[in-house]
């Protein structure tokens, strides 16, 4: 297992992706170490079809501190079968750990996926969200406009993950009443644009992930990420609020936690 010189407590990865086969061949002894020694208190797995949906809850039923959401994510467009919503559905009232729907959106980054399907996929996934009161976890590349679209039409609670927007763009989803969650994109040296949007989001709607495992922050990069080195987001997100990375930590512990109704 990789060194990770962690020296805080109490993470809470508000997004992975421990179905990669990157994690094959140590997940669950990975999962157990960071779970059991206090580093990362809680972990949120991001669903992206419905194979990725039941990995999910079946880690939750192994792990109490992992919850997954489940979800079609836009890049999944190829694999959503007929009656979706309804699979969904199945899925989440198999668990009580699925808190959110996610991650859904829109990706124009390839040309590839069919932007109106896209467009439907969301907007289906967005009511299913509404219908059962959950949180969404939203992804969104290159579709600022469409994204913010959909948004204010239904109004979800949830999530703008891997925030890379603009400070403006950052305002608009604070103004929904959102939260945006960050990842090592924060500590890369070509930050400016990710770091001004951190301005415009107060401590109470700033979340912390990792996208593991992919995104490994500044002093991991070309490395596997995974959830404990998310302090690497703590300490240069906590300067701008000018508090400790552990207050950081600790206050985005607690907003997870009430987005997701955990704990
Ligand atoms: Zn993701």
């Amino acid at each position: 297992m990789l060194q990770v010189e962690n020296p805080y407590k109490r993470i809470f990865d508000s997004h992975s992706h421990y179905d990669d086969p990157r994690f094959d061949e140590d997940r669950d002894e990975l999962l157990s170490s960071m779970l059991s020694d206090g580093t990362v208190e809680y972990i949120l797995h991001a669903g992206t079809n419905l194979e990725s949906g039941a990995f999910g809850i079946e880690y939750a039923e192994r792990f109490p501190q992992f919850y997954t959401s489940v979800g079609f994510h836009p890049e999944s467009i190829d694999e959503v079968p007929d009656g979706y919503i309804e699979r969904l559905g199945e899925l989440i009232s198999k668990s009580q750990k699925v808190v959110a729907i996610g991650e859904i959106g829109l990706d124009y980054h390839y040309d590839g996926y069919d932007r109106e399907r896209q467009l439907s996929l969301f907007e289906d996934q967005l009511i299913l969200a509404n219908s059962h009161s959950l949180p969404v976890i939203v992804h969104s590349r290159e579709a600022t406009a469409d994204t913010l679209e959909l948004l204010k039409r239904h109004r979800p609670q949830g999530v703008v993950h891997c925030f890379s927007g603009s400070y403006e763009t950052a305002q608009e989803i604070i103004s929904l009443g959102m939260y945006i969650g960050f990842t090592g994109v924060l500590t890369f040296k070509n930050a400016k644009k990710a770091l001004h949007a951190l301005e415009a989001v107060p401590l109470d709607r700033l979340l912390l992930e990792t996208d593991c495992p992919y995104m490994a922050p500044d002093g991991y990069r070309g490395k596997r990420c995974d959830s404990r080195m998310i302090y690497r987001i703590a300490q240069v997100a906590s300067e701008h609020y000018r508090i400790t990375p552990q207050e950081l930590i600790d206050r985005t512990n607690e907003n997870a936690r009430r987005l997701f109704s955990i704990g």
